[in-house]
């Protein structure tokens, strides 16, 4: 049960948002909250304090989706106790979604697609002046965060979206019918924007797109990813630059030049491979086959040493037998990633693969999970361990949530957490730190001064 508080109003109207899912949905959440700004909301953390609750919503997975709907069955009480506050749905799930979400909880008031991002000053304005129950998802969706207000969470790492949508329609995935169509951001306007970054200090940018490789396909100009990073490389003030997610099928052996090359761009490639069985990643219509996948990696460690490589995986595809499963994990085996989002294959009302026989049951897919999750933990654990004694870059971003005093965590350039004991001053600096011990998911070491 909701806990209540009568003591709500203040000055300022307040929203609360809540972001489910990827780094896109959390940059546009701060897109989001910078607009309502300007409406003179302020945020808050208490959700019974709120005039205004948002929940950006994601539905790459049923599970999400089960427990949004439970989180809004749960939002109907502070909705009784007051009439007044708004409650909006946006993101994925409510593209996805649309009216079904009143049909199920005729309380809500406002729903919207991730295409409205563009529109919420007016879509909020409009709603409570008139207070009537609307929806707003179109189908073609427009990308433009020029000029738009953003209240970054991080002073030190910041979100930037290059691209939006996706062309590729995996069989199993969602992604192209929520966000619609791929579309690319003008470079001058993403220069422009990393230059504002570095002059409010921000130390590192993190390039965002559902399929970063393909950048540029769709610009009158000609632009491409590669040329796009080299520029950013060229920005004073940032030090790093990352980006995710790229797609195997669109890797190009220009970006591997890139990343040796440009100081800036971070070791770090996030490459999902999703399966190492060819027959399921033919059906997942992933358009590459584990040789291919497995000679890109090649070819990225052959050029740039010290390269960490993660990726994500699915078990239990629809057809995946314990023999594709097998070389699932054999693949793990071999190409040793230095981590891996894994998953339990999800059926999506209206993707392809929701329609193929040979459901694989939830308890084998289950076990799977479990197999891989256990061969993987044993893989970064030892890949950790090579790298107690080295000495490392770590952009420091907070105090370690440990609690003990004067603990700081940071990231290498490879993206992996490294703890040490250091003065909060260090927070947004780059120091260099020797790995003394590890486990499987962190560095611990100690400040070189
Ligand atoms: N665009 C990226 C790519 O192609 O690799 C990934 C974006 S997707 C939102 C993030 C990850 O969610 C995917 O790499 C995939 O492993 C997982 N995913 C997507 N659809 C899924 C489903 N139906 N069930 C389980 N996992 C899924
Ligand atoms: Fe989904 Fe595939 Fe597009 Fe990634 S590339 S967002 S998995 S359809």
């Amino acid at each position: 049960m909701l806990n209540r508080s009568n003591s709500h109003r203040e000055n300022h109207p307040k929203v609360f948002i809540k972001t489910f899912g990827c780094q896109m949905n959390v940059n546009d959440s701060e897109y989001m909250i910078g607009q309502l700004e300007q409406l003179d909301y302020s945020e808050t953390e208490d959700i019974f304090k709120s005039d205004l609750i948002l929940l950006n919503t994601c539905c790459v997975r049923a599970k999400v989706e089960q427990k949004i709907y439970s989180l809004i069955g749960k939002i109907k009480e502070i909705k009784e106790n007051n009439p007044d506050v708004i409650i909006g749905i946006c993101g994925c799930m409510a593209q996805k979604e649309k009216e079904n979400i009143f049909k199920r909880a005729p309380y809500v008031d406002l729903i919207f697609g991730p295409s409205q991002l563009n529109n919420l000053k007016e879509i909020i304005s409009r709603i409570s002046s008139n207070k009537k129950q609307s929806i707003f998802c179109n189908d073609t969706a427009c990308f433009n965060l020029k000029d738009m207000p953003v209240k970054r969470e991080s002073k030190i790492s910041a979100w930037v979206q290059i691209m939006r949508g996706c062309n590729n329609f995996c069989s199993y995935c969602v992604v192209p019918y929520t966000r619609g169509s791929e579309q690319s951001r003008g470079v001058s306007e993403i220069l422009a924007e990393v230059e504002n970054l570095a002059q409010e200090n921000y130390k590192e940018i993190f390039l965002l797109g559902q399929n970063v490789n393909s950048y540029g396909k769709n610009l009158p100009e000609s632009a491409t990813f590669s040329k796009l990073l080299e520029l950013l490389n060229n920005t004073n003030g940032i030090e790093r630059i990352r980006f995710t997610t790229s797609h195997p099928k669109d890797f190009n052996f220009n970006l591997i030049k890139v990343i040796k090359n440009c100081d800036k761009v971070c070791e770090h490639i996030h490459l999902p491979i999703q399966s190492g069985s060819d027959k399921i990643l033919k059906i997942m219509n992933r358009e590459y086959n584990v040789n291919q996948y497995k000679s890109i990696i090649r070819e990225i460690r052959n050029n740039i040493s010290n390269i960490s490589i993660t990726t994500d995986v699915m078990v239990g595809f629809p057809g995946e037998t314990e023999e594709d499963f097998q070389q699932t994990l054999n693949t793990f085996r071999e190409i040793e990633f230095d981590d891996a989002f894994t998953f339990i294959y999800s059926n999506r009302e209206n993707t392809i693969a929701s329609l193929m026989p040979d459901q694989v049951p939830l308890q084998v897919k289950k076990e799977r999970l479990w197999r891989l999750i256990n061969l993987q933990k044993e893989i970064s654990t030892k890949i950790n361990k090579r790298l107690e004694g080295e000495v490392l870059e770590v952009l420091v971003d907070k105090k370690s949530s440990k609690n003990i005093p004067n603990q700081l965590s940071g990231k290498t350039r490879t993206n992996k957490t490294v703890v040490f004991v250091g003065n909060e001053e260090l927070i947004g600096k780059i120091v260099k730190v020797k790995i003394i011990n590890s486990d499987t998911w962190t560095l611990y070491g100690e400040l070189v001064k």
